[in-house]
């Protein structure tokens, strides 16, 4: 039985419930009103144009059954299969911490707390952490870790985001839908832009035929249909409502943004680990961190004891300064940059074109029916949780590590096939 995600708010579950309802309402009038009273009473019947009746109820059932095709298929995404990050395995430990400590008589203690309560797993070994530094880039924090969720307990890759809402950290996340009921992420929107869709085309129909008639009526000084102006009233509110959401879509996909990132678009800056070959060092523009960190005993014993110096006097856990620490896996080790954007710089970016296709798939069919998942949500790729484009080769030209780093470089991939040779035990990390 999958898991199903909602709301954590009770308010918001049942506006859930009772909005399907709303739209089967909303749907089924505007079937009574274009099939029923335009194109059969007042189109065929009282006008004799059959050929344009015809042609409006082919369009509409086209549009009818596309629109709930593409609404079952988003709202069965976003409760079935939301793409939220699963919890950490410290979460556990966590809320029983929090259930003893509410029991009558038990306080946990403040150092309890912090353990349980603060910042990411210090852990060299955290669950998790080898997906990040397996990879050639990924969004770090300053210490070069990958960024941390404190309510899931675990690691978040690149574009997630943790949503109050139902209080789970969701890959790619857009927003928070109340009329699909659940989280638009990654797996829903590609769906959900189709509803859309074609909702607003559907809207546009029974807007154009209802209004066409209503005209005609005014025209000829008949008695005009109320059921008309109701019909037309709610296919402009839906239609508007809806061509705006496809419009504000459409633009994300073509410039890879989510909602989120739109908020802060021009001023955001990414920080990004990226691979370097081993043996580079930290410079007055940039820290490097090795991967796996040290174990917990040896930063104490003094491995630079995570703790880095540099020009720009940053500092933090697990950064080295320099080369030869003769440490554990020294042969599987991986050496990051540590390296920033420039303010509204998107990583994200690889042109509009393969933006389109990373999120509407790369045939047609893909484009038109709600059956593929966008091919952004597999993560096949080695390199990144999600392709990157020119503004990564603009970054590290800035860095002057064009052609020793990024999925360009030479030197890091001889420097992995070595590794693989070298050593028969890398534990999946190289
Ligand atoms: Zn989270």
């Amino acid at each position: 039985m999958p898991e199903v995600i909602e709301s954590t708010r009770a308010a918001t579950r049942w506006i859930t419930r009772i909005v399907p309802a709303f739209l089967v309402g909303a749907v089924s009038y505007a079937t009574f009103v274009l099939v029923g009273r335009v194109c059969s009473t007042y189109l065929i019947n009282k006008r004799r144009e059959v050929g344009a009746a015809v042609v409006i109820l082919v369009l509409y059932f086209i549009l009818l059954l596309l629109m709930v095709a593409t609404y079952l298929r988003t709202i069965s995404t976003v409760f079935l299969d939301p793409g939220v990050v699963p919890l950490g395995p410290r979460l556990e430990a966590r809320r029983k911490f929090e259930f003893e400590s509410r029991r009558p008589g038990r306080r946990g203690t403040d150092f309890d707390s912090r353990i349980y309560q603060s910042g990411p797993d210090l852990d060299p070994d955290s669950p998790g952490l080898e997906l990040f530094y397996t990879k050639d880039v990924f969004i770090c924090e300053n210490d070069g870790r990958p960024k941390w969720c404190s309510e899931c307990c675990t690691w978040k890759a690149d574009r997630v985001h943790h949503s109050s809402e139902i209080n789970r950290c969701v890959f790619r996340m857009d927003h928070y839908c109340p009329w699909v009921g659940g989280m638009i992420g990654e797996n829903s929107f590609k769906f959900f832009v189709q509803f859309t869709t074609y909702t607003a085309s559907y809207c546009a129909l029974v807007l154009g035929a209802t209004a066409s008639s209503l005209r005609k009526q005014i025209s000829e000084g008949t008695p005009l249909d109320a059921h008309f102006i109701a019909a037309i009233a709610l296919a402009a509110f839906f239609g508007l409502f809806t061509f705006l959401m496809t419009f504000t879509s459409m633009r994300y996909i073509l410039f890879n943004m989510t909602n989120v990132d739109a908020l802060s678009s021009r001023s955001k800056v990414y920080q990004l680990a990226v691979h370097v070959p081993r043996g580079t060092v930290s410079t007055d523009k940039f820290s490097v961190v090795t991967y796996p960190l040290p174990k917990l005993d040896e930063q104490l014993n003094g491995r630079s004891n995570g703790v880095v110096e540099n020009g720009n006097g940053a500092s933090g856990a697990g950064i080295e300064s320099g080369v030869g620490s003769a440490t554990r896996d020294d042969l599987a080790t991986r050496t990051f940059a540590i390296l920033k954007t420039e303010p509204g710089e998107n990583p994200w970016n690889v042109g509009v074109w393969r933006n389109w296709q990373t999120v509407m798939g790369t045939n047609i069919f893909d484009w038109f029916l709600p059956v593929q998942r966008s091919p952004c949500a597999t993560h096949e790729s080695h390199e990144s949780f999600y392709p990157m484009g020119h503004a990564l080769a603009d970054v590290l030209a800035r860095y002057g590590l064009s052609g020793v780093a990024g999925k360009d470089s030479d030197k890091a991939g001889v420097e992995m096939k070595e590794l693989g040779r070298g050593n028969g035990n890398l534990d999946g990390r190289a």
